[in-house]
């Protein structure tokens, strides 16, 4: 060894210097002998480690062993940050390396800030992106940008992850999209209604269901977007008719309200054409009130908010006119 010094004493003199190093002063040691130095790095209660050094025989001239426990990261992520430390220390073989390698593992926390979701990530790009989206994911800054294609049909937003993810849930950002714009206020609205959710306990909670604990909202939410909205969207049929309900091309999208082939969105999420649900709605049977053809669902909207007994009378004045007019057309020779 260049330094003269025996392992055993390189070890006493290195642990000095890091009970000593000002720039680890903000760690939990919570050991720090020569058999032993066990630290905690935690930035959040979601990005926490606990690293176990170990000196080997012939020190510094073999790298430390070094081993990392969370209770909060993924086995495979804490895996791969340990080989990354293992890299470093061959790199350090000679020298102290107990202070660098510490550093080193901060800095990854720091600057890694999509450490905290690293098995979600994994599942929107294997499961939810598909070929010819475009998925970008930006480890630096904790951003997602995901422009996501059904067919002629697109959304693109961004998502970013907060520092305390998952307590805090991710920040959404709508950017462009080519959805009829009633359907994107609908898929809007409870996007912040569902991301709420995820972090903040119910009103009415059971006494008994223990402590709230935060959702992770990052996959959940892509999956809302991409997969129960747009693919969704643009491919469901009208229960009604069993036609498609969005035109293949979205230059085609009707945007007047009254139009026949104008599709809604019913409060359980199914399309219809305004036509076809327009004339369910003023059909009998009404009794426990009118429910979607697809789901059995009870039907909530605006538009068709008619108690079941007052759809009842107007549906039977209706029935009692076109059977006036029928009598009189009759009467007047005219069928
Ligand atoms: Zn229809
Ligand atoms: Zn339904």
């Amino acid at each position: 060894m260049a330094t003269g010094l025996s392992s055993k004493e390189f070890v006493e003199n290195e642990l000095k210097d890091v009970r000593s190093d000002p720039k680890l002063s903000s760690l939990e040691f919570i050991a720090c002998h020569k058999v032993l130095v066990q630290v905690r790095i935690k930035y959040t209660e979601y990005k926490n480690i606990i690293v176990n050094i170990q000196f080997p025989p012939e020190y510094p001239a073999n790298p430390l062993l070094l081993q990392i426990k969370s209770k909060v990261l993924p086995d495979k992520l804490i895996e791969k940050i340990e080989t990354l430390c293992d890299q470093e220390l061959k790199k350090l073989v000679g020298s102290k390396q107990v202070s660098t390698i510490l550093l080193f593992l901060c800095d990854f926390i720091k600057n890694n800030p999509l450490i905290v979701c690293s098995e979600e990530l994994q599942y929107i790009k294997n499961t939810i992106n598909r070929e010819g989206d475009e998925l970008k994911i930006k480890q630096r800054t904790g951003v997602i940008l995901y422009k996501a294609f059904q067919d002629q049909y697109f959304i693109d937003f961004k998502m970013t992850v907060p520092n305390e993810y998952p307590a805090s849930h991710v920040q959404l950002e709508f950017k462009e999209n080519n959805l009829p714009v009633n359907l994107y206020h609908i898929m809007k609205g409870q996007t912040v209604e569902l991301l709420r959710q995820c972090v903040e306990p119910p009103i009415r909670r059971n006494p008994r269901a223990g402590p709230f604990v935060p959702r992770p909202s990052l996959q959940f939410i892509t999956n809302y977007l991409v997969v129960d909205c747009l693919r969704s969207i643009t491919t469901d049929s009208c229960p009604v008719c069993n036609k498609r309900a969005l035109p293949t091309d979205p230059k085609d999208i009707i945007i007047d309200e009254g139009h026949p082939q104008y599709v809604y969105r019913i409060y359980c999420g199914h399309l219809y054409h305004f036509q076809c649900l327009d004339s369910y709605m003023k059909t009998p049977p009404f009794t426990g009130g009118k429910k979607c053809v697809k789901c059995g669902q009870r039907v909530f909207h605006d538009k068709w908010n008619v108690p079941p007994r007052l759809a009842e009378e107007r549906w039977a004045h209706q029935e009692a006119r076109k059977r006036e007019i029928a009598e009189v057309a009759e009467f007047l020779g005219f069928d």
